[in-house]
């Protein structure tokens, strides 16, 4: 049988248009490719159109999964993290945890990249998940004064949990260049390049960063202080400048020297893309989180330009509505209608496994066709 889709996917450069897999009766890939050549090779082989696309598994890059209790709300992302997360926080944990991850093994992924915000939910991941993946350690750490003794309990906790890694490797996750201070930006990125940890940040999310980046000013700059957070200036080490972005900022830090993932990256310069692709840092992103939270459109085609990996994820089930990394596709090719499906395809298999430093999985011959991912 030729088995065809919308777009089918061997796992290496773009997946492809007009393909199809050539399966045996026992279900072993005999063949791969365009379906002319297919065609002109085996005319009589029969063909089924199985739906939008054949793949290997994909990937959920980025996650909350202790945040799955949250209930969905979409407003402004500089109150939702004081009205609803903050507001919500007995809701937050392991129970969550547990819930996400078995909604993360029924939607069908090979691997997947958590934020992890207690020692129990990284124990659990370590101990307890059969689907390969990274969980990142939060640091959300704006005061400068903490920066030594945080520094030293991190570097601890890593080399603990570092021991208990099995499926899910253990990496970590400065928050934002805003509630991590410099000084432990500096100190902790310096850990991830030397130990090859993976690394994510949230950069860009909101306009309001940039402004507050720029200017000091914003809604977000007023929505930190009176959440009792210091004063940017304080956690940056450096007053606003309008020539400053978020990226410029981690660029002149030395922090993409450890080459960390960006998550979000939507309100950048043409400068900030330039800069990240010289780091060679992956971007991961996350349209339905954006959109709800009004964060505005991902430049996917500036990424494009420049040659930047890009991976998907779909943010907590609190603003991206499910885990399920097929409804993230299908939000993808809404939000952005000239993407097309063979680039949102690649984002949610090579450029996820590359933002979490895993390996792809590659369609070969001689594989077993069920172990890929047929989406109808
Ligand atoms: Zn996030």
């Amino acid at each position: 049988m030729i088995y065809t889709a919308d777009a089918v996917y061997n796992g290496v450069g773009l997946p492809l248009t007009g393909a199809g897999v050539l399966v045996s009766s026992a279900n072993t890939i005999v063949a791969f490719g365009k379906l002319e050549a297919l065609k002109t090779q085996f005319p009589d082989v029969p063909m089924e159109h199985l739906g939008m696309a054949i793949l290997p598994a994909p990937v959920n890059a980025h996650t909350h999964l202790d945040l799955s209790r949250v209930p969905f709300k979409a407003m402004p992302y500089y109150r939702w993290i004081p009205d609803h997360i903050v507001a919500n926080r007995a809701l937050r944990g392991l129970e969550g945890a547990r819930i996400g991850l078995d909604w993360l093994r029924a939607s069908d992924i090979g691997a997947f990249g958590d934020i992890v915000n207690s020692a129990g939910v990284m124990e659990f991941l370590l101990g307890e998940s059969d689907l390969p993946g990274v969980a990142h350690w939060e640091i959300f750490k704006p005061n400068p004064l903490d920066a030594q003794i945080v520094h030293d309990e991190t570097v601890q906790h890593l080399r603990d949990w570092r021991k208990l890694e099995r499926q899910v490797k253990v990496g970590l996750s400065l928050h934002a260049p805003f509630s991590v201070s410099s000084q432990l930006l500096k100190s902790l990125s310096t850990v991830a390049r030397l130990e090859g940890l993976p690394l994510q940040i949230h950069v860009a999310e909101h306009p309001s960063e940039l402004e507050m980046f720029r200017y000091g000013t914003g809604p977000l700059a007023e929505s930190l202080l009176s959440a009792g957070l210091p004063p940017l200036e304080a956690t940056i080490g450096r007053k606003p400048d309008p020539d400053l972005t978020p990226v410029k900022y981690l660029a002149e830090l030395g922090v993409l020297e450890a080459k960390p993932t960006l998550i979000h990256m939507v309100n950048v310069t043409e400068e900030d893309v330039r800069i990240v692709a010289q780091f060679g840092c992956s971007v991961i992103t996350c349209p339905r989180s954006n959109r709800n939270l009004e964060c505005g459109v991902f430049p996917w085609a500036l990424y494009a330009k420049y040659g930047v990996e890009v991976g998907l994820g779909t943010d907590s089930v609190a603003s991206g509505e499910t885990l399920n990394i097929r409804d993230e596709v299908g939000a993808a090719l809404e939000v952005h209608p000239a993407l097309g499906l063979p680039t949102v395809l690649r984002w949610a298999v090579r450029g996820g496994y590359k933002a979490l430093g895993l390996k792809t999985p590659i369609m070969a011959r001689g594989d077993d066709f069920s172990k890929l991912t047929v989406w109808k």
